[in-house]
């Protein structure tokens, strides 16, 4: 356990967010800190160093990216400790929101430096506040697997939740994911998608997935730009009512009698709202014993 004291006086690692589109949401503090900090440390140094220039910014770029991350740690860390302040940014947003950073804010915290966000543009938070769904319990999920099984799998599991859930996806992706959510989570499911926000051609599609699937492909430029998808949450009623009014354990012991306990808990768990991988587990017990 540390606390850090404001009045130290080594460097502060700003952690600051940049427009997802529109430059004009640059913060001016976002400006102020970024014209202030000795070094800035980017994602892409090509695609900061454009914004920076923008700005009339110049400073000594420090590219740091997935692939490099746990090398430039320490460099950064060194700054830090000398006194300098450093700045991060990413290509777009908040930075370490499915962005790098957590390896450099968790090294320079767990050195005792202070990390100061400077907060402003996240594509999540900008598309749940215009998307018309629920926000008072929502599932940040970052980017689904790439390949559809793995997509498939990911949603099933998601399936039961009541939170309204996120993810990011890419335009190349985007109409077979909106198509495996209406296959996998009901093609009434309500889903809202946020294409290119605070950019010129800003659009919200809303609608049951099946409806917005078919909109989009019918819309030619139904699959460029940048996605945010969110995923109305299941009815509490269907996750609690039937549990309860349910003994799990004599519904499980009657599937384990005829079906092997994988299909027997993937039933139950459509059945009583509960987790797959609990009854899977649950049902184990109940055929070892
Ligand atoms: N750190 C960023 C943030 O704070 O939102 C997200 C970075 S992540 C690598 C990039 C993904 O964010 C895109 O593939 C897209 O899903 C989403 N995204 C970023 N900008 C967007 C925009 N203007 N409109 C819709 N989605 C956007």
């Amino acid at each position: 356990m540390h606390v850090i004291d404001p009045g130290d006086n080594r460097g502060t690692l700003y952690i600051v967010a940049t427009p997802i589109g529109n430059l004009d949401d640059l913060s001016p503090r976002a400006v102020k800190v970024l014209s202030d900090v000795a070094v800035i440390a980017a994602e892409d140094t090509r695609h900061s160093g454009r914004l920076l220039q923008y700005l009339g910014i110049s400073k000594p770029l420090i590219a740091l990216h997935d692939h490099n991350e746990r090398g430039r740690v320490q460099n950064i860390v060194d700054q830090l400790l000398s006194g300098a302040d450093v700045a991060l940014i990413s290509d777009a947003g908040t930075p370490l929101i499915s962005d790098p950073g957590y390896v450099l804010v968790r090294e320079v915290k767990a050195q005792g430096l202070r990390v100061s966000p400077i907060p402003g543009p996240c594509a999540l938070v900008a598309a749940l506040s215009a998307a018309g769904l629920p926000t008072d319990r929502f599932l940040f999920a970052g980017f689904l697997p790439a390949k559809r099984t793995g997509r498939r799998t990911a949603l099933e599991d998601l399936c039961k939740e009541v939170a309204t859930l996120v993810f990011y996806e890419s335009p190349h992706r985007i109409l077979n994911t909106v198509a495996d959510i209406a296959d996998v989570m009901g093609a009434q499911r309500e889903i809202v998608l946020g294409r290119e926000i605070t950019k010129t051609f800003e659009t919200f599609y809303s609608g049951e997935a099946a409806e917005v699937h078919a909109a989009l492909t019918e819309d030619p430029h139904g699959n460029r730009g940048e996605f945010v998808v969110m995923v109305r949450g299941a009815e509490k009623a269907e996750t609690g009512l039937m549990a309860g009014a349910l003994d799990v354990d004599r519904l499980l012991n009657l599937l384990i009698a005829e079906l092997p306990v994988k299909k027997s808990a993937k039933i139950a768990a459509e059945l009583t709202g509960l987790s797959k991988n609990e009854l899977y587990q649950r049902a184990l017990g109940l055929k070892d014993s």
